[in-house]
């Protein structure tokens, strides 16, 4: 058994972790970077890269169909699932390569193995212990299932989703979320019969009500079906098939079942709680600096209640890394953290929606308005229909910007400067958006909202 001595110690070598990592090494802390798996957890393997690169595959997929409406001749022959898996493969192993040479040319120690936190400061790996003046945990997450529901043969989650060679003829996916939306559109654009099922009475249910109703509007038209309001009740799987069962007896048959229900945190059996670390439901509680009831002691990404978003885990792995080496960094404004949902149409959003800054301000105090892209000359050129909506506080700032359409996630940077920089309408209106882009749309709802619209009604 040896032991070894670093400044910082990182279990997960994640968004969290590995970005904790180079910031304490940029830092000049010795760091220890402990990884059972591969550099980049999920986001890389399973996550963001892979599901983003199958998006654009299904939307090379959809032009190809519709090129007609465009003028082109083209017919779409097929989908080659193992041609775009390698394409996709060979994005995430770009990437891989280019982590691990990143982490490689730092002054960080990457350990490959499983670790246990086995003493407030220690992790051991593999009969090796760790010791760090500091630790931060960023273990990462699971995809759940519902009780009695249990992951095999053709029922499965987003990882074996992303493993199939195939495109399946019909799917029933449980959970109108992030994850559930994303994989319908692939599928959809592959030609799948796809029905989501959700418990909640929308799709999106954590966006801003409008932009749930809108993404109903766009997947009925897209053929993709959905239940909202009633829950699953049980699976039988044959042969050939599942049949699924809904709690007002509705029946669904498909040829696979995702389950698509959150992420849970992926905490147990590493020794936090028997070290005195606090859990609840399976997170780490930490405090807004990201310190778990141990001294010493940090948590990110996944792991710690809030948003499972991979940017965040960057942003707490800088926070930690900077606040151990003394910074004093200011704290991360989870309101301000900017969402995407990368399906077609996209949704991207930041700050407050209508309900929340209505409970908040009173709806007397706020004003909203909507851009609709119809008047949106490159939203015409593509031929994508949806909006800009955009809350503020009666004489005060943006609080909240929820867009929907295609490519709409490319207008997230601007939306969340905006909000982050609690920007009035005022200000933004006098900034210059370039012709013809969808990001105009953005500026053509500020100059409506400071009352002088160019191309909207009043
Ligand atoms: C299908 C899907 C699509 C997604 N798309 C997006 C997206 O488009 N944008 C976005 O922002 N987010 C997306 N996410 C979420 C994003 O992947 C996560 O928020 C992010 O990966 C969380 O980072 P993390 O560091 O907390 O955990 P992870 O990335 O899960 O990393 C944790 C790491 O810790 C390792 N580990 C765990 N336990 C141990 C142990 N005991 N010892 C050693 N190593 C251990 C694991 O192997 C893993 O590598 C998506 C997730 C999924 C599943």
């Amino acid at each position: 058994m040896a032991e070894h001595n670093f400044d910082v110690v990182i279990l997960g070598g994640g968004s969290g972790g590995y970005a904790a990592a180079l910031r304490s090494a940029q830092l000049g802390l010795s760091v220890a970077l402990i990884e059972r798996d591969k550099l980049g957890g999920t986001c890389l393997h399973r996550g963001c890269i892979p599901t983003k690169a199958l998006l654009h595959s299904a939307e090379v997929a959809d032009v190809t169909r519709d090129a007609a409406a465009y003028g082109i001749n083209a017919t779409l022959q097929g989908v080659d699932m193992p041609a775009v898996n390698k394409y996709r493969d060979g994005i995430v192993d770009r990437l891989f390569k280019g982590l691990t040479g990143l982490v490689g040319s730092k002054a960080i120690t990457v350990v490959s193995g499983e670790g246990r936190m086995t003493g407030q400061k220690s992790i051991t790996v593999n009969g090796d212990v760790y010791t760090g003046k500091n630790l931060v945990l960023a273990t990462g997450s699971y995809s759940k299932t519902l009780p009695g529901l249990e992951i095999a043969g053709r029922v499965i989650t987003s990882e074996q989703a992303l493993q199939l060679d195939f495109v399946p003829s019909k799917v029933i996916i449980l959970g109108g979320g992030v994850i559930g939306v994303e994989f319908a559109s692939i599928w959809k654009s592959f030609g799948t019969d796809v029905t989501i099922i959700e418990g909640l009475p929308t799709l999106v249910p954590n966006e801003d009500a409008s932009v749930s109703k809108a993404m109903e509007r766009a997947y009925r038209k897209r053929g993709i079906n959905f239940k909202t309001g009633v829950r699953f009740q049980g699976v039988q799987q044959s042969a050939t098939g599942v049949v699924v069962t809904l709690e007002n007896g509705e029946q669904f048959d498909a040829e696979l079942l995702l389950v698509a229900v959150g992420r849970g945190p992926n905490t147990a059996g590493f020794g936090y709680e028997e070290n005195g670390i606090n859990i609840d439901r399976g997170y780490v509680i930490t405090n807004d600096r990201l310190q778990t009831s141990v001294p010493g002691v940090f948590a990110a990404g996944d792991i710690v209640p809030g948003l499972q978003l991979a940017h965040r885990g960057f942003q707490q792995g800088i926070f930690i890394a900077e606040e151990i080496a003394g910074l004093k960094p200011a704290t991360i404004d989870e309101l301000g953290i900017p969402k995407v949902t990368y399906s077609e149409p996209e949704i991207a959003s930041v700050g407050l929606t209508e309900a929340k800054a209505a409970e908040i301000h009173g709806q007397d105090n706020i004003s909203v308005y909507e851009y609709n892209l119809g008047g949106n000359g490159k939203s015409q050129i593509l031929g994508t229909a949806g909006f800009v909506k955009l809350i503020r506080k009666n004489n005060g700032p943006i609080i909240g910007i929820h867009m929907i359409g295609s490519r709409v996630g490319e207008q997230i940077g601007e939306a969340q400067l905006i909000v982050n920089w609690e920007a009035f309408p005022e200000e933004v209106a006098s900034l210059v958006h370039a012709h013809p882009t969808m990001n105009e749309a953005l500026g053509e709802a500020h100059l409506a909202l400071a009352g002088k619209p160019l191309h909207a009604h009043a």
